[in-house]
């Protein structure tokens, strides 16, 4: 059970440094989902939040009033919902702060691109829907293999759920796109585990993202409790022949569905970038 607390915070849009992301907007502090290899943590400075990451969650509880005020003076953009949170994480359900806040930017011209791997996001299908135009949404799906996914991202719906949503929000007539990432040595960088997660997307994603583990501290305490040898992993992920070798066999499984990929290009390093630092989640 999480606890959810609440909090004033002293603005609800941040200026992004990404390319394809003019503001950032994060309804939470903190994930329920608790992705092991969850980097968030390191932008996380509610010290109790890091500590009790996946079951501490703080809701801003003055975003809307401050979103209200922030896009009647801003100049419209595109803006990340989320960059350091999952905005569809289960307190969403009863809080709908994304909603709400996404109800504001849409009405105040603003773009809108949504990442999550929650299919609560349908829930707000008849919103997205009606600007359509203005919205994309992405999903991360980094194993199609139950039991990895729920060693890695513990409060988060099995990917099979994510494919189904992401299919739905397409016929829907919205842009997705997926999220390949981190990719783990010896979790999720064979061609097998590739295929089966793009093969979940295909036939509505035309474009997918491709990252590797970024090793921040937090992310070594959590992922080396739980994985065999993690010392291999920290090695493969810090050699540029693993990465080339892994991207030219996701590229390859993508080009065969036609879809096309982008990867990250960024050096291994253990200062955490954004969570959607091309996009990057
Ligand atoms: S990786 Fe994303 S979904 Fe997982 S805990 Fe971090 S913010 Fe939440």
């Amino acid at each position: 059970m999480t606890n959810c607390p609440r909090v004033l915070v002293r603005s609800a849009l941040s200026r992004s440094g990404l390319p394809d992301l003019d503001y950032s907007l994060n309804p939470y502090i903190g994930c329920q989902h608790g992705c092991l290899y969850c980097y968030a943590r390191e932008y996380t400075r509610h010290r109790d939040v890091v500590e009790k990451w996946g079951s501490l969650v703080l809701v801003k509880e003055n975003l809307i009033e401050l979103l209200n005020r922030e896009t009647r003076k801003l100049k419209p953009g595109v803006v990340g919902i989320s960059t350091i949170t999952d905005p569809y994480q289960p307190a969403e359900l009863t809080e709908r702060l994304a909603r709400e806040s996404m109800r504001i930017l849409l009405k105040r011209g603003f773009k809108v691109s949504i990442q999550t791997k929650s299919p609560l996001v349908l829930r707000d299908l008849d919103l997205l829907t009606s600007s359509r135009e203005v919205v994309d949404v992405g999903f991360t799906i980094i194993t199609a293999d139950s039991s990895i996914s729920s060693l890695l991202e513990p409060g988060a719906p099995h990917p099979a759920q994510r494919a189904e949503a992401l299919h739905k929000i397409s016929e829907a007539g919205l842009d997705v796109w997926l999220f390949y990432g981190p990719v783990i040595p010896g979790l999720n960088d064979g061609v097998e585990s590739f295929r089966e997660v793009v093969e979940l997307a295909s036939g509505c994603v035309k474009l997918v993202f491709l990252d590797k583990l970024r090793i921040t501290p937090r992310v070594r305490e959590s992922l080396s409790s739980a994985v065999d040898d993690f010392e291999r992993i920290q090695s493969l992920v810090r050699n540029s022949v693993w990465w080339s070798r892994v991207v030219k066999l996701f590229s390859d499984v993508c080009a065969r569905f036609g879809i096309k990929c982008i990867a990250s290009i960024a050096e291994p390093t253990t200062q955490a970038g954004n969570l959607r630092d091309f996009h990057s989640e």
